[in-house]
């Protein structure tokens, strides 16, 4: 490209995708930053960048109607603007907006511009989500517009439609923001490629694309704007299909190092022995399993199932599967006293059935790590479990055919890939189930088997949410149930005193406890901080009944398996999330006994904080609780998918759009599955279709 003398000359040639902002009508270095600000460089970039939402007059509220949790357009006068340091010095500003005596606070947090737009006395109408701080109505980060600019706009605006708003950034306002998206639109709206042919998107029922992205600029009504919005998003949900669908015919495609022939009976030997049958849903991941394990590529398969629901056998009877195709096994788990606990379970039940387990981990000691080490290399350990150490150098298979990851959500992809790398099966387990929808988004890689069952027999934990406050009253219950032989865990979120937090911690707890309340029982501590040799000490004792009661910090969160623990109460319990809370609890009712969680927020836990406490008590639905977390949390914040990045989507809500993502797979496969690189030329637009969307975004590359 020449220089800026150049540049100007093109600005009256015609305008095509990747034309840069600067060549538009009214854009000169200092616009063009502020849009680079908002991610955007291209003309193509401004046709995508879609409204957060739309200004009609029919939608405007009065102050005194808004209730927590209504998305609101309202109307009022600024009262007061303040900008205040955060107690990490970083500035945010509150103002107050008034209409008819009563009030609202706007807060804006990393805007501090925002300031100079909210003089007091001005009209404003600000949109956005309305929340409760400390019993007041508030709004964060609103979208605001002043009465000037909305007149503005009323005079340069000929349509009638709903009118977008955009996202803004300081100096940027609403109506050339829209001026500039309207000319992308006029120049480019017709040129959008279109990859669904006419006789699929009818059979989706989707509006056509280029239409659709004319509609979310320009609506005639807001409910065309929902009908634009589907197709958009369903897009977004193929592309991403598409791109992990050809990235893992590429990359993961890895041929098996050994294939399943026949079961030689080692694995239903094992079965047999376990005391109990297996739930039907345990049979078909099983089957599912087994079929992978015959095939020409190694396996690449995800098991959800909630807390308990048995995931440990299945990827048991797995290894030896492997065992019968006279490979070897491995068994990560993300903690030493997770491994060691399956170690402990598993290696006489093996022995028993004539296969050698080993356990290897960071604590091994040297002349055990040596001896386990050559058994691994000469083929004589079969079954391998441990924790992070199984990935190290040192450790070489002599003919690894399958790996297993437990609680996959705390490993990184990378973690996999080494385990996988010398054509092993891999067989990743979670127990943080997501709605199926979002799995085949955020883990569209692999397949995926739901062990939607718990085993029979047991008795859901009923859940209780009690004022820490008179957390006294629960301690006769725990000594009762200490004298039937009983188990409880006493959960603490901080393992020692903190200055900084006004929290009992586990150290504290445990000093108080054995001394007063519980002198009577046997109390032990475990937390992360301890040696491993005496956390494995205190965690032997503890599942031989040796502990009545166990203080422990988030330690026992993942897969600890005790049946006669029965009882636990979580301190400080508005410091977890339910996610964790849910897996904390996954902790009892794990035998016969009826079982029971206490919740116990502190005294100046919120009401939210009660009241998102007590719909956990209100469900034992992992798969719910789960989307209660993601809801709560955002997406970008969702176990294991950091490592992806954040999800980019803007118009698609994996949680609420299910059936599109499932439409948007089904259809890829379909296609991939004839062209498995969309390099016929019969897929030649949709090929072009797709690169132009990894351009945008690096997960809807198929190139990644
Ligand atoms: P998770 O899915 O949370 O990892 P585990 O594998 O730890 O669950 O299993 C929880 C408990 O259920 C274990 O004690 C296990 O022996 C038992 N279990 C597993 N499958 C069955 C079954 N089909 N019937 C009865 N008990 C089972
Ligand atoms: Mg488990």
């Amino acid at each position: 490209m020449g220089g800026p003398g150049r540049a100007r000359a093109k600005a009256a040639a015609p305008l095509d995708g990747d034309t840069p902002v600067q060549f538009f009508k009214g854009v000169g270095p200092v616009r063009a930053r502020m849009l680079e600000r908002l991610g955007i460089q291209t003309a193509r970039d401004l046709l995508h960048q879609y409204p957060v939402d739309y200004r009609t007059p029919a939608v405007e509220k009065r102050i005194a109607e808004l209730q927590a949790g209504d998305r609101a357009v309202v109307r009022g006068q600024v009262l007061d603007v303040q900008t205040r340091k955060s107690r990490h010095g970083r500035a945010f500003v509150v103002a107050v907006l008034g209409d008819d005596g009563a009030r609202l606070v706007l807060t804006w947090f990393n805007s501090p511009w925002i300031a100079e737009r909210l003089r007091v006395g001005r009209e404003l109408i600000a949109t956005g989500e309305v929340g409760h701080f400390s019993g007041r109505l508030q709004i964060v980060n609103a979208q605001i517009e002043t009465r000037e600019e909305e007149r503005e706009e009323e005079n340069a605006e000929t349509r009638s439609g709903p009118l977008p708003r955009y996202p803004l950034t300081a100096g940027l306002k609403q109506a050339p923001m829209r001026a500039l998206v309207r000319r992308a639109l006029e120049a480019l709206g017709g040129q959008e490629p279109e990859p669904l042919d006419a006789e699929r998107r009818a059979g989706l029922g989707l509006m056509g694309r280029p239409q659709a992205l004319r509609t979310i600029h320009a609506p005639e009504s807001m409910e065309e704007v929902e009908t634009a919005r589907v197709r958009l998003a369903f897009d977004e949900a193929f592309a991403l299909q598409l791109a992990v669908g050809i990235r893992r015919t590429r990359l993961l495609r890895r041929p098996a190092r050994v294939r399943l022939r026949e079961h030689t009976g080692i694995s239903s030997a094992y079965v047999q022995s376990l005391g109990f049958e297996l739930t039907s849903a345990q049979r078909k991941v099983l089957s599912a399993v087994a079929r992978d394990l015959r095939a020409e590529y190694a396996m690449h398969r995800l098991v959800q199932g909630d807390v308990g629901s048995g995931k440990t056998v299945v990827g048991v009877v797995a290894m030896l599967f492997a065992v019968e195709a006279e490979g070897q096994a491995a068994f990560m788990a993300p903690t030493e006293v997770l491994a060691r606990q399956h170690a402990h379970r598993q290696v006489p039940l093996l022995d028993a059935v004539g296969v050698k387990a080993e356990l290897l981990t960071g604590s091994t000691s040297a002349g055990e790590r040596r001896r386990i080490l050559a058994g691994v290399a000469d083929g004589s350990v079969q079954i391998l479990f441990g924790t992070h150490a199984l990935i190290q150098e040192a450790v070489q298979f002599r003919n690894l055919a399958l790996a297993i990851v437990d609680e996959q959500h705390r490993f990184g992809v990378m973690q996999r890939a080494t385990l996988g790398s010398g054509g092993a099966h891999l067989l990743v387990m979670s127990a943080t189930p997501i709605p199926r929808s979002l799995a085949l988004t955020v883990y569209g890689d692999l397949d995926l088997s739901i062990i939607d069952e718990i085993p029979p027999g047991r008795q859901p934990v009923q859940t209780e949410v009690v004022d820490m406050g008179r957390v006294k009253s629960v301690y006769p219950e725990l000594i009762e149930r200490a004298a039937r032989g009983e188990q409880s865990f006493l959960v603490y979120p901080l393992v020692e005193e903190s200055e900084a937090l006004d929290l009992e911690s586990a150290e504290e707890a445990f000093e108080r406890l054995q001394k007063g309340p519980l002198a009577g029982i046997r109390v032990a501590i475990l937390h992360g901080r301890m040696k491993a040799d005496e956390k494995e000490r205190v965690a032997l004792a503890f599942g031989r009944g040796e502990i009545d009661a166990l203080v422990a910090t988030t330690v026992i969160e993942v897969g600890i398996d005790i049946p006669e623990a029965s009882f636990m109460v979580i301190h400080h319990a508005e410091r977890f999330g339910l996610g964790q809370l849910h897996q904390l609890r996954g902790r009892v009712g794990r035998g016969a006994h009826s079982s029971r969680c206490v919740l116990a927020p502190s005294k100046q836990a919120s009401p939210q904080a009660w009241q998102r406490l007590r719909a956990l008590a209100g469900t034992t639905d992992g798969f719910r609780v789960a989307e209660l977390d993601l809801r709560e949390r955002g997406m970008g914040d969702l176990h294991g998918t950091r490592q992806h990045g954040e999800l980019p989507f803007r118009l698609l809500n994996p949680l609420e759009d299910a059936l599109l993502v499932e439409q948007a797979r089904e259809l890829a496969t379909s296609i991939l599955e004839s062209d498995p690189e969309l390099s016929d030329a019969t897929n030649g637009d949709l090929a072009d279709w797709l690169a132009q969307m990894g351009r945008r975004n690096p997960v809807w590359s198929a190139a990644g």
